[in-house]
């Protein structure tokens, strides 16, 4: 409809080793070396409310290919689960490897429950990756389970209140499936 672009598509063309991606077509390739396993991905753009189990409600978004940050009211926080966001408003990157899963899932979880408090304190919370589905996806079911969502449902929540797209791999999905797991055995 207006600036943001919303539900424009583009094929984009990533380079996970170098984390580069560019607009295919349009943009000249940034990394062409052959030796990387690059991959095409369908970006539509995402910058949608989701409300987690518990009622609180954040914010799930894509990067924008142009690498704008326009919002109808700028976030409180924004937590970026790839290094291409540097957004004017205070956030924090979780390190998190594109079509991956963290190494260190503590670390993730102690990320998330600083995202939910916040916006449990009335703040408005953004969480994004580049296409805002594998990583973000992971992360949004991974907030669901700690609003209370019980874990072996939380891939098929997302995907239904988020994205279809959301979870993009099997091992992003054993990920969500484990991290409820952990977070059970820890109690
Ligand atoms: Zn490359
Ligand atoms: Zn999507």
């Amino acid at each position: 409809m207006d600036s943001v672009g919303s539900m424009r598509t583009q094929t984009v063309e990533v380079c996970a080793e170098r984390q580069l991606h560019w607009v295919l077509a349009v943009e000249e390739p940034r990394c062409v070396d052959t030796h990387h396993d690059h991959r095409l991905i369908e970006l539509h753009q995402h910058l949608d409310r989701v409300v987690l189990p518990n009622n609180t409600a954040i914010t799930a978004v894509s990067f924008a290919p142009d690498g704008t940050y326009l919002r109808d009211e700028e976030p409180g926080f924004g937590l970026y689960l790839d290094p291409r966001w540097n957004p004017p408003w205070p956030h924090a990157h979780l390190e998190w490897p594109d079509f991956g899963v963290p190494a260190d899932p503590l670390c993730v979880e102690s990320a998330l429950h600083h995202v939910l408090s916040l916006a449990q304190s009335g703040k408005q919370v953004e969480v994004g990756c580049l296409g805002g589905h594998g990583r973000t996806g992971t992360a949004v079911a991974c907030l669901a389970i700690i609003s209370g969502m019980p874990p072996d449902q939380a891939v098929d929540w997302v995907r239904d209140v988020y994205c279809a797209g959301a979870v993009e791999t099997a091992e992003q999905a054993t990920f969500v499936e484990t991290f409820g797991a952990t977070k059970v055995s820890t109690q």
